[in-house]
């Protein structure tokens, strides 16, 4: 286990999936959490359930991120730790029948949302000469997969720049890591499914552990690559996806 005592993370999208399991454990682990997602109430209700600082807002927003960055310098002080959660999935359909408005906010959420969270906690973790951002990637920006036009560049792209700003940052003691998960056990993959957007059979078919992922097993390597024993990683895009990238 992790001892994250004295420290504070910023969450995004916390309010579901690997966001919430990541905000629990940082928690668990001793950190205080300031945890991010859209709907005001669900953010309420996270924050009550693990004692964190409810950041409601939208990461797109670059009025709204300062200010609820701001926000968690200014009461707390400090922001050790980054861990870019926000998401949304594609719709996964034929490229033909896309729409382009959706293909742009899949891209806004990713990209967009983790570079002003990125830029905006990199003021006070420049300040500090210390601090360590996560960004969440995918297999999606690893492998090429069908109908996944803006997912895959969002997902790749934020891989890239998660080395851009690591190469930027690394003088600053400030640390830029990215893990890229294979299919976890979220309500985002629950959607899919459910829409028959992808299959279970195929998925366990492909990944080498025959099964899918839990969200502790991305927030444990999230918790790895914000720990002392991550201390010399940095730039690098971390698959945890029972190996389905390997091949
Ligand atoms: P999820 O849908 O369960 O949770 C994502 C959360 O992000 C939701 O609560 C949603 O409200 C929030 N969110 C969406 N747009 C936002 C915005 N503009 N501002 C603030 N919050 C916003 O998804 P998840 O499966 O937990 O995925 C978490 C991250 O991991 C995502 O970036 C996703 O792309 C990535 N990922 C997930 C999987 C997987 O298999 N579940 C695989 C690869 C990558």
């Amino acid at each position: 286990r992790f001892d994250f005592g004295g420290r504070v993370a910023v969450i995004t999208g916390a309010a579901s999936g690997i966001g919430l399991q990541c905000a629990r454990d940082f928690a668990a682990a001793g950190a205080r959490v300031a945890v991010n997602d859209l709907d005001p109430a669900k953010v309420q209700a996270v924050a009550a359930e693990i004692g964190a600082m409810p950041l409601p807002g939208d990461v797109t927003d670059e009025a709204v991120v300062k200010a609820l960055v701001a926000r968690v310098a200014g009461e707390w002080g400090r922001i050790d730790y980054l861990v870019n959660c926000a998401g949304i999935a594609d719709e996964m359909k034929p490229t033909l029948d896309q729409d382009i408005d959706r293909w742009q906010r899949v891209l806004d959420v990713s990209l967009r949302g983790s570079y002003l969270m990125a830029r905006e906690c990199g003021r006070a973790m420049t300040a500090a000469r210390s601090g360590v951002i996560v960004n969440l990637s995918s297999i999606a920006g690893l492998v090429g997969l069908p109908g996944r036009n803006a997912y895959s560049a969002a997902k790749a792209g934020l891989a890239m720049m998660t080395r851009g700003l690591a190469a930027e940052w690394g003088g600053h003691g400030i640390r830029v890591n990215a893990i890229a998960p294979g299919y976890i056990d979220t309500p985002m993959v629950e959607g899919l499914l459910s829409r028959g957007r992808i299959g279970t059979e195929g998925i366990l078919r492909r990944t080498p552990l025959g099964r899918f992922g839990q969200p502790a097993e991305i927030s444990a390597a999230i918790q790895f690559l914000c720990s002392p024993a991550a201390s010399y990683v940095t730039g690098v895009t971390l698959a945890v996806d029972g190996g389905y990238s390997a091949f």
